[in-house]
């Protein structure tokens, strides 16, 4: 290919050109097949090339394609917004659309600050949030986040946002175990209340799985019931980041359903528009709406391409194609599935120090010597070489794992498309053997 002006991750690198993609599969202008196992970054969840998804976005280009927020309003977007609001638990009625998920997680910051300026309580600015977290790229979002490496450049223009231990029982601080730890890293939350004052603080927030920082770690089960009773008394608003974890990906249309949560507000994401178009949301629960319908009359965020219709259109139809195929439905026993293969793996290959995760959002992490759960040396770049082997060998995985200092943590994340077959996991489980063969 000529000179490339396309600012690339890596600007060293070249990228193959995707030529097409169909189910778990995508192709590339050279004929090379990959199979996508980690839905691009955990967003293509229903595969790739689905017809009625592209019938729906050309029936909506055909009306409009986009019609200003503040103006106008679409039938794609209130459809949507009412799907979501049947379909999510408890009172989550009220939907704002935005465009990514960092924007989605922004959002859902400043409406818990909004709701507690509307209640006359204009002290309350601080958002709580846990170490090894990844709430988003921009500012605000990069402040929430518990990423040393993502806040590293960055770090003067950020506010001191994580305060608490992750569920991380694998590397559980404490070298305690669940349930019998009493949940040590959930108690954090009320000391650290108490040490920033309740007055100062609107809500905290937390990923029901943690995605890209740790991958794949999923919480002790009484986990969130305790956080969530320390956010409720100390008059604290508990946002879910289900950016990663919505629509589906653990087998409930949000993760947090796993554990009878329901949150004050949720940020929705990626799998939203399951990478046919861009769009994700600030959900929000009739507590939270109630004194700003009261007072402002308004969300005080919005973007220019909120709420566009052939983004909701989209959605919709991912919604429809979830529903109608009983997609969620299968997610546990197919993540069970490949959970049994990625536990073999483990049985083969002594650097594979933990299999874990939720529905078919799964994660191994690696380490040097697995009884003292040593992580490999930094240089070993263990987790960048078993990627670039995958992808020789035609295997698309996702890197994770800042960890709590920067240094821990080399983890993957394997999500593939919720709609792939028993025999697609087992072709997936043999090219991650192989490229894992190849390492050793
Ligand atoms: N929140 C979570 C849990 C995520 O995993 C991500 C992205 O990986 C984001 C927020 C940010 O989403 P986006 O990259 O769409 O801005």
């Amino acid at each position: 290919m000529e000179q490339s002006f396309l600012i690339k991750p890596m600007l060293d690198e070249s990228y193959p050109v995707i030529d097409y993609g169909k189910g778990v599969y995508l192709f590339d202008m050279e004929g090379k097949k990959y199979f996508d196992a980690a839905s691009g970054a955990v967003t293509a969840n229903i595969g790739h090339g689905v017809q009625e998804i592209i019938e729906a976005m050309n029936e909506q280009a055909k009306k409009v394609s986009f019609v200003y927020r503040s103006q106008f309003t679409s039938e794609a977007a209130e459809r949507l917004a009412n799907k979501i609001a049947e379909m999510t638990p408890g009172d989550l009625n009220w939907c704002f659309f935005v465009n990514s998920g960092s924007e989605a997680t922004e959002t859902a910051m400043k409406m818990a600050i909004q709701y507690w300026q509307e209640k006359g309580i204009q002290t309350k600015t601080k958002v709580l949030s846990r170490w090894v977290s990844y709430h988003g790229i921009t500012l605000g979002a990069l402040s929430m986040s518990g990423h040393p490496v993502r806040r590293a450049r960055f770090t003067p223009l950020l506010e001191d946002f994580p305060a608490i231990h992750p569920p991380y029982c694998y590397r559980c601080p404490y070298k305690l175990e669940a349930p019998s730890c009493g949940y040590l890293c959930a108690q954090e939350l009320e000391s650290a209340i108490n040490r920033i004052g309740a007055d100062k603080i609107a809500a905290f927030i937390a990923e029901p799985v943690i995605g890209a920082a740790g991958g794949a770690i999923a919480p002790p089960k009484d986990y969130f019931k305790v956080i969530k009773e320390i956010c409720e008394d100390h008059n604290i608003l508990f946002i879910a980041d289900e950016v990663m974890t919505g629509f589906g990906r653990t087998g409930t249309m949000l993760a947090c359903e796993q554990w009878g949560i329901v949150p004050d507000i949720v940020a929705l994401g990626k799998g939203m528009g399951a990478g046919y178009a861009p769009i994700a949301a600030a959900l929000a629960s009739e507590k939270v709406m109630e004194p700003i319908l009261a007072g402002t009359k308004s969300v005080m965020s919005g973007h220019t391409l909120s709420a566009n219709p052939q983004s909701c259109a989209v959605s919709l139809a991912v919604l429809e194609y979830l529903e109608k195929n009983e997609i969620m439905k299968e997610v546990e026993c197919k993540g069970v599935y490949l959970r049994n293969q990625l536990e073999k793996l483990k049985n083969q290959f002594t650097f594979i120090g933990d299999v874990r995760g939720k529905g078919l959002l799964l994660g191994l992490e690696f380490v040097g010597d697995r009884d003292r759960k040593t992580p490999f040396p930094r240089k070993t770049m263990i987790t960048q070489k078993i990627i670039s082997i995958a992808k020789e060998k035609g295997l698309l995985i996702y890197p994770a794992g800042a960890g709590i200092d920067g240094v821990n943590g080399d983890s993957i994340i394997i999500s593939p498309p919720l709609t792939i077959t028993k025999r697609e996991i087992e072709e997936l489980a043999l090219l991650l053997k192989e490229s894992l063969e190849a390492l050793s």
